[in-house]
């Protein structure tokens, strides 16, 4: 059994394992389950600082995206496609799939997205139906400012899609605050429950875009309108997977109860930065650095699946490589969510630092001793 460190899949606390093993019941049929249901959902948007309604669907954190994509998107549709990342132009594919026209708004991979460039763009470009945008853009990492950027497009009546899947509850959410129409999560980031679920937070304006289309949502499973009238009806649109949301609900009672949550995720982060570039390691962004991840340039000395293979073998830790035009460029150690803790990132540090030797790798010091004194 391997420590896993990397950005999501976590590790997941025995709290959260306990409440997937409880007694089923037919969650169809029992409105014990339904008033569960809701209550969770509402936990999940006061927990966002929000009362605008959050669903949980059945399906990894991919499903959210797709489903904000096909519940919003018609055919002939414009949508700004905010990308500085892997997972930002990707979701151009979605908007393609459900007929929309996507147009790429494209800033410097290494960098968040500066505000002021978008906001000289939009002063000239604005017809938009929606935009998306990446919070944390988990392959490299970097973190865009969702507090300003947000109501920057809602100022133009963009309505804004926002994945923070692998960001929020490691770094601060505030959907009122940041006026997000359409925001998606993941059940195995930050959250440190397994994957499988996905929970999309929706504002009235999203509601009301959704219910104003003109054809129909080209899907079942990813519209979020067949939830419409769940709790009044008792009836979900498909059996939900009970034992995978009393484990969400067992995650989100722990985060509830723990009020330092996004403080350790900023220690943590920041001293892993440090910790990585004292011993002489490059951090792979310029800036923007996620405090969920965190990730650097594989040294020329070796290779990316050298270190993952040591990690494995002499230290049974798993950290993470990257994909797409990031593969064998950059390792990434995962502290978000119950990975976010002193011991695990000693031992994580610690054993990179021996593998990093054994490879040839010149590191200058022991990284986790930088960590430690950082802390
Ligand atoms: C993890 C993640 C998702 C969920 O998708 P998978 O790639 O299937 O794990 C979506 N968006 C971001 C930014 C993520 O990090």
């Amino acid at each position: 059994m391997y420590k896993v460190m990397t950005p999501g899949p976590t590790q997941v606390p025995k709290e959260v394992l306990a409440a997937r093993s409880l007694v089923c019941t037919n969650p169809d049929i029992d409105e014990t389950f339904c008033e569960f249901y809701k209550e969770t959902c509402e936990k999940i948007s006061s927990l966002l600082h929000t009362k605008n309604e959050t669903l949980i669907l059945g399906g990894e954190g991919i499903l959210g995206l797709e489903a904000a994509s096909a519940s919003l998107t018609e055919p002939g549709d414009r949508v700004l496609v905010l990308d500085n990342g892997i997972y930002g132009r990707g979701f151009a594919d979605f908007v393609q799939m459900y007929g929309g026209i996507p147009e790429l708004y494209s800033d410097d991979d290494l960098s968040a997205l500066d505000i002021s460039k978008l906001d000289a763009y939009l002063k000239e470009h604005h017809d938009y139906k929606y935009a998306s945008v990446v919070h944390c853009d988990t392959p490299s990492g970097v973190l865009n400012d969702i507090s300003k950027i947000c109501p920057l497009l809602k100022k133009y009546g963009i309505l804004t899609v926002v994945d923070s899947v692998s960001a929020m509850f490691g770094e601060p959410v505030d959907v009122d605050a940041y006026q997000i129409d359409l925001l998606c999560g993941g059940s195995q980031k930050a959250v440190s429950a397994p994957p499988g679920l996905t929970f999309v937070t929706i504002s009235e304006d999203a509601k009301e875009a959704m219910k104003a289309r003109k054809t129909p949502v080209a899907s079942f499973y990813a519209n979020l309108l067949t939830f419409e009238g769940y709790y009044e009806k008792k009836w979900f649109p498909y059996t939900m997977p009970i034992s995978d949301i009393y484990g969400l609900r067992a995650a989100f009672d722990l985060i509830e109860n723990d009020v330092t949550h996004l403080e350790r995720h900023a220690k943590i982060g920041a001293a892993t930065r440090k910790a990585i570039t004292s011993c002489g390691l490059k951090l792979h962004l310029k800036n923007g650095y996620s405090n969920t991840v965190t990730v650097f340039d594989v040294p020329p000395q070796t290779t990316a699946d050298d270190i993952l293979r040591l990690m494995r073998e002499d230290h049974n830790i798993l950290i993470a490589g990257s994909f797409d035009t990031l593969a064998g460029k950059v390792i990434r150690i995962g502290h978000m969510g119950a990975n976010a803790n002193k011991a695990d990132m000693v031992e994580t540090l610690h054993a990179l630092y021996q593998v990093l030797c054994k490879l040839g790798v010149p590191v200058t010091c022991d990284p986790a001793e930088v960590f430690l004194a950082e802390l």
